[in-house]
């Protein structure tokens, strides 16, 4: 099978977040895709360059505005003179008015996010359009006929909405792989989210169509980020109602209480019978992630990949969260396994 890299996604490094009232070093580290590649290589992968796919298929499902101002937030901090790396630190919350984006940079950089864990560093900018290149990359391997196709997308995209950042995500990675598949004519295509977190971003971005559905397993967000988003009573809109499935399980979560949701979800994708699948996939489900509050252990991750893959359908792989970093290759190439050659 081939896997989608870029060495790009290295000069995405050195962020800090506010984690539970301290700034510390982001938990998104270079080292996770590094980590992955290595597994990767050993496990007889062919790694492969993202294609120069041109920037403006990003606008098909990012507003050009959001692009914009990602690309350009670095140089205009730098510019004013300011320390450190691009961090949000005030929210348009309830009761503020969230229809004016403010022309400065601190108003701009609040308007556009959600959180104070996705700093916009030097190389940010070039990181996440490669992450997304991998990602259309790895489409358009599987709309040419690969039965399969991995993206090691870094930064993550699942909670990048169409004009939000946030949950160390800027792009959104698995939206535009789908898409991408939609544009290259499938008809239906499904996105299974099994990152621990709830991938907000791409339930905004499809919430009203019925031609994408979004299917994601996370932990409860009554107590699990990203906290405002993910609940059961989810199903989406307009159009796309009944086309969202989120299924939030509690924190303890252990293999078989997440293989019978797993399954859950996979039935509703065999009703749904789309044309192809892309999986966001995140290993933060692993017992011994710093951040997650599961109990999934190495050997669960092949029974994963094989769920999966008895889906029997073209399917585009993209790299989500994961920070148990000394374990994160042997777990992603676990679910992987099972789409290989
Ligand atoms: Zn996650």
């Amino acid at each position: 099978m081939k896997a989608v890299y870029s060495p790009l996604h290295a000069g995405h490094a050195g962020g800090v977040e506010l984690y539970r009232g301290a700034l510390v070093p982001t938990f998104e580290t270079p080292e996770r895709a590094e980590i992955i590649r290595a597994a990767l290589m050993s496990g007889g992968y062919t790694l492969v360059a993202p294609r120069a796919i041109p920037e403006s298929r990003l606008e098909r499902v990012h507003e050009a505005e959001f692009i914009e101002f990602l690309r350009s937030v670095h140089a205009r901090w730098v510019a004013q003179g300011r320390q450190g790396h691009v961090l949000p630190s005030g929210f348009p919350a309830r009761g503020l008015r969230r229809d004016r984006r403010p022309a400065g940079i601190s108003g701009s950089l609040g308007y556009f996010s959600f959180d104070v864990s996705t700093p916009i560093c030097a190389g940010t900018w070039d990181a996440a359009l490669a992450a997304a290149r991998c990602a259309m990359t790895a489409a358009a391997l599987v709309a040419e006929g690969e039965r399969a196709a991995y993206a090691l997308c870094r930064p993550p995209g699942h909670h990048a909405a169409r004009s939000t950042f946030g949950g160390y995500c800027y792009l959104n990675n698995a939206a535009l792989a789908a898409q991408y598949l939609r544009d290259e004519g499938h008809r239906r295509v499904t996105i299974l989210d099994v990152d621990y977190h709830h991938g907000n971003g791409t339930q905004e971005i499809f919430w009203e169509r019925d031609d994408v559905q979004c299917i994601s397993l996370h932990g409860d967000p009554d107590t699990e980020y990203p906290w405002f988003m993910g609940y059961a009573d989810e199903r989406g809109a307009g159009l796309g109602e009944g086309y969202t499935l989120n299924l939030p399980l509690p924190a303890g979560t252990g293999w078989e209480a997440y293989a019978a949701a797993l399954d859950e979800a996979l039935a509703a994708i065999r009703r749904y019978a789309p044309a192809a699948l892309v999986v966001s996939l995140g290993v933060d489900t692993f017992a011994a992630d710093p951040i997650s509050a599961f109990k999934l252990e190495s050997r669960h991750y092949p029974l994963m990949g094989e769920r999966i893959a008895a889906l029997d359908l073209p399917t585009v792989l993209v790299q989500e969260g994961g920070y148990a970093v000394a374990e994160i290759g042997t777990n992603v190439t676990g679910v992987l396994g099972a789409f290989a050659d």
